[in-house]
């Protein structure tokens, strides 16, 4: 994920300091010691973060606390977890993945009976992937997690890289998918192959609050809205071969969780993907950042408006029947998946 800009500084005269290569999008306000705003909860520390949603100001410690309890509550208000759940985290090398990673492994703590490990899938991206799982690998041997890789190349046979120049000769003329709709489709596939394979209960994701607002938008954009009804923080429907999917960030607001990585001095990578800037879901980011700066809220009262409205558009979602895919084997809703068309498309698949 990419972003735009911390600013940090005292109150009332804010700077910009850059936090490793990462912008984050809208204004951090850090009241430096200067300012002397106490802490609104434990109204001793000085405050250092301004949530403008809340009105709060909250030092460094309640703001740690306040998002770990925030992923606590999501967990519990969703169901997300069991106490003997053996967890997969798909830790990318990015900060919401790491991040993620670091806040399950504390609330871990609490479970010795629950388990966790983590996957990164190399998708082939030359000069961003592979610096991206050094972080991983860094991360989970820090925090003692064990962690396997697993990449596009050995299980579908090509890169995202190559992929791309096949796509980008293919629909010169017509026009055709980004780079993200494949990469989308082949990375959910290889998650849940790693998954299967570890036979874990749990397959947990870091998408974070601005990520559910901007696919709520995004699937009203594409005109898909019914699909709102399948975007859940918890796919809890029980189908062979699919593990169930968890999205313990969903609550916590992009630049939360880049701040709470820059108060807890975790590292990641900051490059943002090349291919990034090609989809539809950069230009409806600026736009949400853009709204929430005003009004701020939004995002979860997005959020949760999609929350409510879900269960009368589940009715109107006809139970799809679920067969396995004539190519590959795997779950679908049709005769054959959407990884398979997709790869058969462009001659990768036979
Ligand atoms: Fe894949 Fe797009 Fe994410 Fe890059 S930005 S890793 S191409 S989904
Ligand atoms: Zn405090
Ligand atoms: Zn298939």
């Amino acid at each position: 994920m990419d972003f735009e800009c911390l600013r940090l500084g005292t109150a009332g005269s804010q700077h910009r300091i850059e936090l490793s290569n990462h912008r984050i999008a809208s204004n951090i306000v850090y009241c430096g010691d200067l300012s002397m705003v106490k802490c609104t909860l434990c109204k001793r520390r000085n405050a250092v973060y301004l949530r403008p949603y809340s009105g709060e100001k909250l030092c460094a410690k309640c703001f740690c606390i306040s998002i770990e309890n925030k992923v606590r509550g999501t967990i519990s208000e969703y169901e997300m977890l069991q106490p003997n759940d053996k967890i997969m985290v798909a830790v990318s090398g990015g900060k919401d993945s790491v991040t993620l990673l670091h806040i399950l492994a504390k609330i871990e703590k609490d479970y010795p009976r629950a388990s966790l490990q983590a996957v990164t899938v190399d998708e082939g991206i030359r000069g961003y992937r592979d610096q991206a799982i050094k972080f991983a690998v860094k991360n989970c041997r820090k925090l003692g997690v064990e962690h396997v890789v697993t990449s596009f190349k050995d299980l579908f046979g090509v890169k995202l890289d190559e992929l791309v120049r096949i796509i980008q000769e293919k629909t010169r003329e017509k026009g055709g998918l980004t780079p993200c709709a494949y990469c989308g489709v082949l990375r959910r596939r290889a998650l849940n192959i790693a998954a299967r394979e570890a036979s874990v209960d749990k397959l947990a994701t870091a998408h974070n609050l601005d990520d559910e607002a901007q696919t709520i938008l995004l699937n009203m954009v594409h005109g898909d809205a019914l699909r709102i009804a399948r975007v859940k923080p918890f796919l809890n429907e029980r189908r062979v071969r699919l593990v169930q999917r968890v999205k313990p960030l969903c609550e916590v607001p992009e630049k939360e969780v880049a701040f709470y990585a820059y108060l807890r001095r975790i590292e990641f990578q900051g490059v943002p993907c090349p291919y990034a800037s090609t989809a539809l879901r950069n230009d409806v980011r600026v736009m949400l950042n853009r709204m929430e700066e005003k009004h701020a809220g939004l995002k979860f009262t997005l959020f949760k408006s999609a929350e409510r409205i879900r269960p009368a558009l589940e009715k109107m979602v006809e139970e799809s029947k679920l067969v396995e895919c004539k190519f590959c084997g795997e779950t679908t809703v049709g005769d054959v998946c959407k990884l398979c068309s997709m790869l058969r498309e462009l001659n990768i698949l036979h």
